[in-house]
C-alpha cells in the first residue's frame, strides 16, 4: 500500500524539482575541481557557500592534513592540507541525520574534459555532472524544499562537503567520522550505480599500501651474488599477495617503482598494492597476510620491507538499520512512482567510512548518469528533479516516524 503524500508533503516536492539545480550544476561543472587542483577547489568551495547559504546553517571551512605519500625513491612525502566544508543545522534538534558529498573530480587541472556540454535535450555532459556535482544540486535543493516544512525543527542535519573524496578522503575521514557519530541515517549523494538508478547496497573494504624494500647495490658483472635484488623481492611479493587472493578478498598489485641502470643490482623498490575485503574479517585476513608475507620476503630476499598506508575505507556491511532505511528508500521510491533497486558493488566512497561508525547510510542519493571517470561522463537531466524529490520524501518520513 502506497503511503499517501497530504498537500503540504506535495507542495515541499513541488519546491524541491523545481529548485534551478540545472543552473546551478552548469557553472559549478565549468569550474575545473580536480582533487588536486587547489585554486579551483578553493574557488568550488566559494561558489557551494554562496549556494548552500539558502539554508539557516553555520558554515565552517575545516582544513586537515592530507594522507602523506610515499615517493618513488621509498621516503615519506610531508603531507599537505584539504580544505572541507562542514554545516550545521539545528543541532539540538532531537532527531539528526548526515548528508555527505564530494566537490573534487577525477579531471586535473589541464584535462581537456572541462566544460558542460548538452549530448541530447535530455542528457547532460561534463566534468562531475554524475559524479557528484548533480548529487550536491540535488542535496540542496531537497534541503530548501524541506526548510519549508512546518515540524522541520524536530530535524537537525550536518553537511560535510569535502575535496579529496576521490584520492580516498584520506584528509576529511575524520571529519566524516565525527560528523556521523550518533547520526539516525545517513545520506551521501554520489549517482546511482546504473544509469536506470540502481542504488548501491554493500561495498567491500578498500586499503591501498606502499611497500618499500630496501637491498644492497652490486656490480652486475663483477659481484651480483653479493647484491640485494629490491625489485626481484618486490616481484616475488607482488605474485605471493595475488597468490592468496581468495573469496572475498582480491589482492591488485598496481605497480612496482624503482630499479635504475642494467648493470647495478637495484636496492631500492616500492610495491604498490590495492587491497579489497569484503568483510571485518577478511579486512583482518588480508592485515595478517601482509605481515606473514612481508616477514617471509624479508628472509628469503635478505632485504629490509617498510610498509606504509591501511584500510582507509572499512567495508559497507548491511545492518538491520540499513535494512530498515533501505526499506524507507524504496517505498518513498514507489510512491513517487520510480523504481528501486539495490546492487552490491566492488567500488568504495565516503559511505563505507560513515557506515564503519555503525550509521545506516544510502550513498548513490545523487543523479543517474553514467561513464563517470571518463570524458563520456553523463547525466540524465530529468532524474535531478526526480532525486530532489525523493530525497525531500525521504527526509520528511524520518521526520513523521521520529527515525527509522
Ligand atoms: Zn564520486
Amino acid at each position: 500500500m502506497a503511503d499517501i503524500i497530504n498537500a503540504c508533503e506535495q507542495r515541499i516536492l513541488k519546491t524541491a524539482a523545481d529548485f534551478p539545480m540545472l543552473d546551478l550544476l552548469t557553472g559549478w561543472s565549468n569550474i575545473n575541481s580536480g582533487s588536486h587542483n587547489k585554486t579551483g577547489l578553493a574557488h568550488m568551495a566559494e561558489a557551494l557557500k554562496q549556494a548552500f547559504s539558502i539554508l539557516p546553517a553555520t558554515i565552517e571551512e575545516v582544513t586537515l592534513p592530507s594522507q602523506s605519500v610515499i615517493s618513488a625513491e621509498g621516503q615519506p612525502i610531508p603531507p599537505s592540507t584539504a580544505t572541507h566544508l562542514h554545516l550545521t543545522v539545528r543541532p539540538k534538534a532531537p532527531l539528526q541525520i548526515l548528508l555527505t558529498g564530494h566537490f573534487d573530480t577525477v579531471f586535473g587541472e589541464n584535462h581537456t574534459f572541462n566544460t558542460v556540454t548538452y549530448l541530447d535535450d535530455e542528457t547532460l555532459g561534463g566534468p562531475g555532472v554524475a559524479d557528484m556535482k548533480g548529487g550536491l544540486a540535488v542535496m540542496l535543493a531537497a534541503l530548501q524544499a524541506f526548510e519549508q516544512h512546518p515540524e522541520k525543527d524536530q530535524l537537525g542535519y550536518e553537511i560535510v562537503l569535502n575535496s579529496d573524496e576521490e584520492i580516498g578522503s584520506g584528509s576529511s575521514a575524520s571529519l566524516l567520522s565525527q560528523a556521523a557519530a550518533g547520526k539516525t541515517a545517513a545520506f551521501t549523494y554520489e549517482p546511482s550505480t546504473l544509469p536506470d538508478g540502481t542504488f548501491a547496497s554493500a561495498r567491500p573494504g578498500s586499503g591501498n599500501f606502499s611497500i618499500v624494500i630496501k637491498g644492497l647495490a652490486a656490480h652486475a658483472g663483477r659481484n651480483i651474488d653479493q647484491g640485494r635484488n629490491a625489485i626481484l623481492a618486490a616481484a616475488d611479493m607482488a605474485l605471493r599477495l595475488k597468490a592468496a587472493s581468495c573469496e572475498g578478498m582480491t589482492v591488485n598489485p598496481a605497480k612496482i617503482d624503482g630499479g635504475g641502470p642494467n648493470n647495478i643490482v637495484p636496492d631500492n623498490a616500492v610495491l604498490r598494492v590495492n587491497i579489497r575485503a569484503s568483510t571485518t574479517e577478511k579486512m583482518n585476513l588480508a592485515r595478517d597476510l601482509l605481515k606473514k608475507t612481508i616477514a617471509d620476503i624479508s628472509q628469503d630476499h635478505s632485504v629490509t620491507v617498510t610498509i606504509y598506508g591501511q584500510f582507509g575505507r572499512p567495508p559497507k556491511i548491511i545492518s538491520q538499520k540499513s535494512k530498515n532505511l533501505m526499506a524507507l528508500v524504496e517505498n518513498s521510491c514507489r510512491d513517487l512512482g520510480l523504481t528501486a533497486q539495490w546492487k552490491e558493488t566492488g567500488g568504495v566512497c565516503d559511505g563505507n567510512n560513515i557506515s564503519a561508525m555503525d550509521v545506516p547510510v544510502i550513498d548513490t542519493m545523487g543523479v543517474r548518469g553514467g561513464s563517470i571517470h571518463s570524458a563520456q561522463e553523463f547525466m540524465i537531466i530529468k532524474s535531478l528533479g526526480e532525486r530532489a524529490q525523493l530525497s525531500a520524501l525521504v527526509l520528511m518520513r524520518l521526520l513523521k516516524e521520529g527515525g527509522i
